[in-house]
């Protein structure tokens, strides 16, 4: 072991204390360094677990350096043997080498002998700076601040006397990843040359102080050098932001619109002012990408305007005695604007599209709404977890112990905070119970000192009571009312222990399904838990409803919003006590819907109110910028964008991601398209809005049964099998040009399965009888209904149902993949009620078409996944077999109408085949059809037509990431040609080019 202590600059230290007086002014010039590892030799490698070996092609310090190896399941590396007395010293210091262009970053942890070593050391007991260690491409030079070096729990300080380990670990980086470490040592003071890294300008430096981290360049970013050939560009990129900022100054004299040309100023800002000053766009390459972007778009952006001024770009005609609108309206007050149907209105009565950045840039809101459009008031819980040490709810959790949750051992649910709990003064477990008469005086007084304060904001167009909620307690108040709750429902408890399987002698004696680790436990009563999960959704939606009842004392108007969407879409619903469905038609004034990937999601919201509501995004985050307008165009009309803050995080590196200012995900054209889009948005809003109008004919059945009725160990899985059955399904009709929504159980009791042409039931295992009755009603008065595996198979209480009999099925055998074939969420079907099950190998499986009228024109179809082997009765029709020879695919004539059945879950894009066919033959409006030039089917291109008036409307959306030809076609005089909406240039005929990642807004003449 070679540990070397340099005291060489200490000597003359203490030297100097013997002539004080000559020494006074320069003590702090003493320095002192423990080396940790310098990994120099064999031994050194030795002492660290984890994949690690020496190697001579990078350091830092020295010769060598460890080469680390991370992977998935392997993603750390720890050592227990460095020296372990840390005292006298002030940082921690080591360097890493990434090879790797993306910024990511890693954790470090430290462990002391109070705590106890890794494995044995308390959640929180030990020092951890999560991901708060920003590596990029070339050398990092890490600094963690050690005075002090507190625990993550925030309760005490590290004992520095007694070390134990230092652990590094990417867990959630890209894996896998080869980092190079060196020079792992501790200093006080000034280090001396002799120890410290080489280093360059260029470097990173990150400096971590216990929550917080900074990341620059050894030097500042104007003495970080810069090729000729870049500062040659920055230079005309200047000149051309120059000259494109006094053009709009002179076309803003002549009353030109330079609204959109102004965009290209704000990029320009971006890469030529702030982002070079970050440490992750501070070099060559990347900065040659910003300038000569901004030397094009600012350039372009100027032509544009000169043609204006000089007449070459003729303006519209107009009446040339009065003085025209502004393209782009202002926005008006938001607060109290009126609602018709899915939008809030302007003061000419049209639909709003109002998109706000959240951001304090009002240079910004020359183009985005003010972000004061909407408040989260808190009001469920009493405060948030940056409020609730001023908050009544505060005093009353700290004095009467039935304030506090029971029974539950996950997340807090935002009510209010945990230990992990981002943000904040303290790191506390404030977790509350909303039945106790504490909690509810307390909440009550929030919302009376609060609301009159939010609510004045002039901007405000609604108010969430809270959302990203989840609530489940099972407090001696829960119990009762849940007791109260099963007679209510089930009248006797002989009814209820018939549906249960038990034998309790009354509703008092039941005792609701623990949890633990978040999920119940594995031998519990499924039918008790289905139960229990719809009781907790029910109180917890009475619960807001008796939120909003007290704001509305308040101030009546001011619309409401509350709820926790994203878990209707993931396995844990059954836990959240998130019943979105009665949320959306109670408590919601405005719907809320988090997200910025798929639609689906949106969909499924929109489609779960029986009354058009608007829907507002309080908290978009774009995947990708080409996502917004497609959101728009589904239906949202309310959105604040996820986020332009004025600083990048020191707190959690991964929020940076989502920067549009700071992301190195957000290229500037990106910023640039983003603006357009806004107010493409604004502009286009009446377009926009009557796509939003058009019915759908298509549903996919959202069966909330089959969300709750799950193993238990489901619950706390990403996704279902459901859920992956129905996402399939979504992804598989979208790109057939016609709107599809969803449609819920509570609907189809209603009576709403005659709004559609088409029923799409994708492996709905679990829904009760009198739905699979009005599906059948539904196809005797000549529905279609396409069911895959595995559906109907048990009610609510998971008792087996004989639905397949009554279609007129013997399913003989069920074939699952073997687990790890298709990812995790198929692993584990429930095998409850399914009889003989066998595990196959996932390799996929043709079937052939028996060649009949409607699906004649399909060759071959793929399964994926799931497969049964089955009998139809002897007048169902088989469209496909398997090879075999056995029945596949078969169609049933129920009535009126028929019943489609695939045994096997098919392949996503072969679904969207078998699909088209059926929309064919069930007669779904589709006046315009798009064909892809060169032939095959448009994947990933939606198209769908609109009518405004007697006007007719197309939009595009290409999701592939390469342009596409396309024909458009319709009936013969539809039309013949195309007006792009956006930028204004005319088609003719019917080919377009779409280019990669675009929407496109045509009016067809
Ligand atoms: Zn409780």
């Amino acid at each position: 072991m070679r540990q070397r202590t340099y005291k060489s600059l200490r000597i003359v230290f203490w030297f100097g204390l013997s002539c004080i007086w000559l020494w006074a002014g320069s003590k702090s010039q003493a320095g002192q360094t423990l080396l940790l590892d310098d990994f120099e030799t064999l031994d050194s490698v030795k002492r660290w677990e984890g994949d690690i070996q020496l190697s001579k092609g990078r350091s830092s310090h020295g010769q060598y350096s460890a080469m680390v190896r991370l992977e998935q399941g392997r993603s750390q590396i720890s050592s227990n043997k460095l020296p372990q007395d840390w005292r006298g010293y002030d940082r921690l210091l080591f360097d890493i080498y990434c090879d790797r262009e993306e910024v990511s970053a890693i954790t470090i942890r430290i462990y002391d002998v109070v705590g106890g070593d890794f494995g044995i050391a308390k959640a929180n007991d030990y020092y951890e700076a999560h991901e708060k260690v920003v590596v990029q491409k070339g050398w990092n030079h890490i600094e963690v601040n050690l005075r002090p070096l507190r625990a993550a729990s925030g309760g005490r300080d590290l004992s520095l006397d007694r070390i134990r380990r230092l652990l590094i670990s990417a867990a959630r980086a890209p894996l896998p990843w080869t980092i190079y470490l060196d020079n792992i040592r501790l200093v006080a003071g000034q280090e001396g040359r002799q120890t410290a890294s080489r280093t360059q300008p260029q470097d990173t430096r990150t400096i971590v102080d216990n929550g917080w981290f900074t990341v620059r360049q050894v030097a500042r970013p104007e003495e970080v050098p810069e090729s000729l050939v870049v500062t040659a560009f920055r230079k005309e990129a200047q000149q051309e932001f120059d000259r494109l900022r006094e053009t709009v100054r002179a076309a803003q004299l002549q009353g030109i619109e330079t609204i959109y040309q102004e965009r290209y100023l704000v990029t320009a800002e971006l890469g030529l002012q702030i982002r070079p000053r970050l440490a992750w766009f501070n070099n060559d390459e990347k900065k040659r990408e910003m300038f000569s972007y901004i030397v094009e778009s600012c350039r372009r952006g100027r032509l544009e305007l000169e043609d204006k001024i000089q007449g070459i770009d003729r303006m519209p005609e107009a009446d040339d005695t009065q003085v025209g609108d502004p393209l782009i309206r202002p926005f008006p007050p938001l607060k109290g604007r009126p609602v018709k149907d899915s939008f809030f209105l302007d003061e000419r009565n049209e639909p709003m599209m109002i998109l706000s950045l959240h951001s304090p840039s009002q240079t910004l809101q020359r183009f985005f709404a003010t972000p004061l459009q909407h408040i989260e008031s808190y009001t469920v819980g009493g405060g948030s977890r940056w409020t609730i040490y001023d908050s009544p709810v505060y005093a009353a959790f700290q004095r009467w112990p039935d304030t506090h949750r029971v029974g539950w051992d996950g997340w807090c649910g935002h009510l209010i905070r945990d230990i992990n709990s981002m943000g904040g003064r303290k790191r506390e477990n404030i977790v509350i119970c909303l039945e106790s008469p504490h909690t509810r005086q307390a909440i009550e007084e929030y919302i009376q000192t609060n609301i009159p304060k939010f609510h004045a904001n002039p901007e405000l167009l609604y108010d969430i009571e809270a959302y990203e909620l989840m609530y489940i307690c099972y407090c001696e108040r829960s119990q009762q009312m849940f007791h109260e709750w099963l007679e209510k429902k089930h009248g006797t408890v002989i009814n209820a222990n018939e549906k249960w399987g038990t034998a309790y002698k009354s509703f008092s004696e039941v005792v609701p399904p623990p949890v633990s680790d978040s999920r119940p436990l594995p031998e519990t009563n499924r039918a008790l838990w289905y139960d229990w999960a719809r009781f907790n959704q029910d109180r917890f939606t009475d619960y807001l409803l008796w939120v909003r009842s007290l704001i509305h004392k308040i101030d009546p108007k001011t619309p409401l919003a509350a709820g926790g969407s994203s878990s209707m879409l993931a396995g844990r619903t059954g836990t959240t006590g998130i019943d979105e469905e009665r949320i959306v038609n109670e408590v919601d004034d405005v719907i809320l819907h988090e997200g910025g990937e798929s639609t689906l999601g949106l969909d499924l919201q929109i489609a779960l109110a029986e009354k058009k509501k608007p829907v507002a995004d309080p908290e978009m985050y774009l995947s990708s910028v080409d996502n917004l307008i497609p959101h728009f165009l589904h239906g949202k009309s309310v959105a604040q964008l996820f986020h332009w803050p004025a600083q990048p995080s020191s707190e959690v590196h991964s929020i940076n991601d989502s920067s549009l200012a700071h992301s190195w995900a957000y290229p500037l054209a990106d910023i640039g398209d983003l603006i357009r889009a806004a107010l493409d948005l604004r502009r286009l809003n009446k377009e926009i809005a009557a796509f939003v109008d058009v019915p759908a004919e298509v549903a996919i059945l959202y069966s909330q049964t089959s969300t709750l009725q799950l193993p238990p160990e489901m619950l706390t899985w990403q996704t279902t099998p459901y859920l992956a059955e129905l996402e399939k399904t979504y992804n598989a009709s979208q790109y057939l040009d016609a709107k599809i929504t969803f449609v819920t159980e509570r609907q189809i009791l209603k009576g709403w399965l005659s709004r559609y042409k088409l029923l799409l039931v994708p492996a709905v295992r679990n829904t009760p009888t009198e739905v699979f009755e009005k599906i059948w009603d539904y196809a005797v008065h000549g529905g279609r209904v396409l069911v895959v595996p595995e559906s109907f198979l048990g009610d609510e209480y998971n008792r087996a149902t004989d639905h397949a009999s009554r279609l007129g099925l013997i399913i003989r055998q069920t074939q699952r993949p073997k687990p790890g074939g298709v990812g995790a969420m198929v692993q584990g079907y429930d095998q409850s009620l399914s009889q003989s099950v066998a595990f196959v190998d996932d390799t996929p499986q043709k079937l052939s078409p028996t060649r009949t009228e409607v699906f004649g024109s399909i060759d071959q179809l793929e399964t994926r996944g799931i497969r049964q082997i089955f009998e139809a009765k002897s007048d169902a029709k088989i469209l496909f077999r398997y090879s075999d020879g056995g029945p596949a695919i078969v169609q049933m004539a129920v009535g009126q109408g028929a019943i489609y059945y695939s045994g096997s879950s098919l392949e996503e894009r072969r679904y969207g085949r078998l699909l088209e066919d059926l929309f064919r033959e069930a007669r779904v409006t589709r006046p315009v059809r798009l064909r892809i030039i060169g032939g095959g089917d448009a994947w990933n291109i939606e198209a769908r037509f609109a009518p405004l008036g007697n006007r007719k409307l197309l939009y595009l959306v290409n999701y592939n990431s390469t342009p596409k030809r396309v024909s458009v076609d319709a009936g013969p005089g539809f039309f013949s040609s195309l007006l792009d909406l956006r930028d204004h240039h005319d088609v003719q005929g019917a080919e377009i080019t779409l280019p990669a990642h675009q929407t496109a807004i045509y009016e067809m003449f």
